[in-house]
């Protein structure tokens, strides 16, 4: 399998393809009353308006994929997703920016999953290669890949969560003029979470939401992206807040984050962002969060799935 394994070497005078980008993102106050009522101050870091294509975390797991791509001469990228992958829309828009050659596999037969996310990507030139769920199982064994790959593909991991994605999602850090007590994010693969964890200063501790079942997995797999995240005291990730699943959502936890939107003018969606939302309130209700936190909350992005929930009439 091609090696993504090497640590990054950012090299000055390399073009970065993946403007415009509206960095660093903004910082927005979000006031609520059960905040108040916790005397906690929230803000809002809204990587969702980094690009309207390559939006949020998924911009900065991609930035060093592709200094890593133009560094080694690969031309075409290769990645994993479902039929509503934001990794795949913004992996075919980043590709077609930068002049590279992109392919998704998806899971799902193509009858069953045309929709705006996959004709965006077709759109941008992206090959789609549609699998059963059975192959993609299959997605990280050598062999299987060979049929998709040659000299010039760069392998990027399913969510884009390689060692690659942390130094960039390392760098929103530094974005952020003050220290916060906390910092608040959805996790699913654990690449967001493993680059925050690297570049967070000593005392702030981070909470990361679980939008699956089962996240136990995740911690393990935040220490594999990063391993000196095992040495790094003060993250944990809370694995009760998923709502019945990855891609699932009640309708009471929909019809909380339209409220909380009305309220606060905070666009959410609720695969991601809106359940990390729900998550954090239900922390706060719970008396989970210490009293004066200062928090900032990452919005992650991936707005463009709430088109494919309205196609499935879901929302
Ligand atoms: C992919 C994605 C995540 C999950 O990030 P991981 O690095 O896989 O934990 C969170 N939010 C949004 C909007 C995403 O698209």
């Amino acid at each position: 399998m091609t090696d993504y394994s090497l640590p990054p070497q950012p090299q000055s005078g390399l073009s970065l393809p993946l403007q415009p980008a509206l960095l660093p993102s903004p910082l927005q106050a979000v006031s609520h009353p059960l905040l108040n009522a916790h005397d906690v101050q929230l803000w809002c870091k809204r990587d969702d308006l980094i690009h309207p294509a390559i939006s949020g975390n998924k911009w900065r797991k991609l930035k060093y994929h592709l200094r890593y791509a133009e560094e080694q001469g690969k031309r075409h990228l290769l990645s994993f997703g479902g039929a509503y992958s934001n990794h795949i829309h913004a992996l075919a828009a980043a590709g077609c920016q930068s002049g590279l050659r992109t392919t998704g596999i998806i899971r799902g037969e193509p009858e069953a999953v045309s929709n705006a996310t996959l004709s965006a990507a077709k759109g941008w030139g992206m090959d789609l290669i549609f699998v059963d769920r059975q192959s993609y199982r299959r997605r990280q064994d050598p062999a299987w890949l060979a049929q998709f790959k040659d000299e010039e593909t760069l392998i990027v991991p399913e969510g884009g969560s390689s060692p690659l994605a942390i130094p960039g999602v390392a760098e929103l850090v530094d974005e952020v003029p003050f220290s916060p007590d906390l910092w608040v994010l959805p996790c699913a693969s654990g690449g967001t979470l493993a680059g925050l964890i690297a570049g967070k200063r000593d005392p702030e501790q981070i909470l990361a939401i679980a939008v699956l079942k089962g996240g136990s997995f995740i911690a393990d797999e935040v220490r594999r992206l990063h391993p000196a995240a095992a040495d790094r005291p003060g993250w944990r990730i809370a694995l009760d807040h998923h709502d019945g699943g990855y891609a699932k959502f009640t309708p009471a936890l929909w019809q909380w984050v339209q409220a909380f939107s009305a309220e606060t003018g905070l666009p959410l969606e609720p695969i991601y962002s809106g359940k990390a939302m729900w998550g954090l309130f239900r922390e706060l209700a719970a008396g989970r969060i210490p009293r004066g936190s200062k928090i900032v909350f990452i919005h992650t992005g991936g707005m463009q799935g709430l088109a494919g929930l309205r196609e499935q009439g879901r929302l």
